[in-house]
């Protein structure tokens, strides 16, 4: 098992004295530990400030929550992923939910996102996740597999060692309703086995987190899932108290 990785996904939450209060009161009670990563996307605005109340912490990595494709140009409101490197981002989610679904973005925009990232040396979570329609449909695997195929369509070569996965089911992002660990390690399995059959055994580098209503009660389940090899939370870690019980309750690496 690869060290695990504990994600923080603040969405449009906290402005840049928010989360300065947040790394405060987290650090304070999660010294560094070297057997867990601690991940966390703040909204952009806020990024320097977050950036700025890490610089002790190694342990900590910081990412924003989406890229443009493009390194510059006239794209009123987006961030390139050149620029967010170049503000000390070394992640960057792609292709989220509420990119997919809130804004529209296609398969296809997620995959040159991907790409970007890659390009100006962020490592991509690239998120994928099928609606409640698509799983009563029995199309779990359809949709997984089509996803991560076209996330990977415009990457050059093998991506295994520059490559993060997040399952998110859309039927469990901030609706309080979780996945079970037999359901995450069933969608788990699913992208394991097509990452294999893609790029044969140095795809097990690719580490592939869970993320739907992860709260401080559920994330040992969860971590202990077979295939799970982190957890990517919301609503859950805006709380530093909170989300410093779901660090805590990470599994040591065997
Ligand atoms: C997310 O935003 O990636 C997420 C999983 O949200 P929540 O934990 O609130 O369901």
């Amino acid at each position: 098992m690869q060290t695990p990785i504990l994600a923080g996904n603040w969405k449009m939450n906290k402005t840049p004295a928010e989360a300065v209060a947040f790394f405060e009161a987290f650090c304070a009670v999660h010294p560094a530990r070297r057997d867990r990563s601690l991940w966390f996307f703040p909204p952009a605005i806020s990024f320097a400030a977050a950036r700025d109340s890490v610089r002790d912490r190694p342990d900590i990595l910081l990412g924003v929550q989406n890229v443009h494709w493009e390194r510059a140009g006239a794209f009123t409101g987006e961030t390139s992923a050149v620029m967010a490197a170049a503000a000390g981002a070394r992640l960057a989610l792609v292709g989220h939910s509420e990119r997919r679904h809130v804004f529209g973005e296609t398969d296809a925009e997620t995959g040159r996102k991907a790409a970007a990232a890659i390009a100006a040396q962020l490592l991509p979570i690239l998120c994928v996740g099928e609606t409640l329609e698509q799983r009563r449909a029995g199309t779990l695997e359809d949709v997984l597999v089509r996803q991560l195929d076209a996330g990977l369509a415009a990457l050059a070569g093998d991506p295994t060692a520059t490559l993060v996965l997040a399952y998110e089911p859309v039927w469990a992002i901030g609706t309080g309703v979780t996945a079970t660990p037999a359901d995450a390690s069933e969608a788990h399995g699913l992208l394991r086995d097509r990452l294999t059959r893609r790029f044969g055994s140095a795809s097990v580098a690719v580490p592939i987190l869970y993320g739907g209503s992860v709260s401080p009660d559920n994330a040992g389940a969860l971590l202990a899932a077979r295939h799970v090899d982190g957890l990517l939370v919301g609503g859950a870690s805006l709380d530093p108290g909170g989300f410093a019980r779901i660090a805590a309750a990470a599994a040591a690496p065997d």
